[in-house]
């Protein structure tokens, strides 16, 4: 990996089209992978919590979602190519979704919204595999039993989207259970993006 720290996070210097091809190669691997995609209030939030940047470290792929991260990283030596924005990258995986064989699942934002989102994927990207939804209101107990759904739905790539850090340390705490996942990938407001 080709990683610059800013503010020691390690982002990848990736074009989109890479960091489209590198999540194709983690689905076809046999192991999970997170993906993150911090804005720099998200960059900055890990500078005052510790487990926060810890995980964001255990990350396979960071991509620099914010132009304020790219800009971050041209003060320094290597700069980063471009912006990858967690919401395009996600719509260019659904381009390739049919011919690569990605199963999705949606978890997260309020109640309706996941399957509002999935609803308007499946007529952008007609044939498109969402094979799931749960929204992000839930409490400690309710866990199981999401995980299990997300399990028995056999999707290979997970999106959440509970907001930062909430995302990412659900993503990396959950990551031993979840054993047909090959990348989960933390949206933020994407679903929202794509139900609107
Ligand atoms: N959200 C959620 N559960 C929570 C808190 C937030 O599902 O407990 C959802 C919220 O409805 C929204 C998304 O997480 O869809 C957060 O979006 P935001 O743009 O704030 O993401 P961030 O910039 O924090 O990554």
């Amino acid at each position: 990996r080709d990683t610059i720290n800013v503010l020691d996070v390690p982002v990848d210097r990736i074009t989109m089209e890479e960091a489209t091809r590198r999540i194709s190669e983690f689905v076809n691997s046999t192991t999970y992978h997170t993906v993150i995609t911090p804005n720099p209030e998200i960059v900055m939030l890990a500078k005052d919590n510790p487990e926060f940047k810890a995980v964001m470290k255990r990350a396979d792929l960071i991509v620099p979602d914010g132009i304020g991260v790219v800009l971050a990283s041209k003060i320094l030596k290597n700069s980063l190519p471009e912006r990858v924005a967690g919401f395009d990258l996600v719509q260019n995986t659904m381009k390739q979704a049919v011919d690569k064989g990605y199963r999705y699942y949606f978890f997260g934002s309020k109640p309706g919204v996941a399957d509002l989102a999935a609803e308007k994927m499946r007529s952008t990207y007609p044939g498109i595999q969402i094979v799931g939804t749960h929204d992000g209101y839930f409490t400690e107990e309710d866990i199981p039993a999401i995980i299990e759904e997300i399990n028995n739905s056999n999707a290979n790539i997970l999106l959440v989207a509970l907001g930062a850090p909430k995302q990412e340390l659900w993503m990396d705490k959950y990551k031993d259970q979840l054993p047909h996942i090959r990348v989960a990938i933390g949206v933020g407001g994407s679903l929202d993006g794509m139900a609107g």
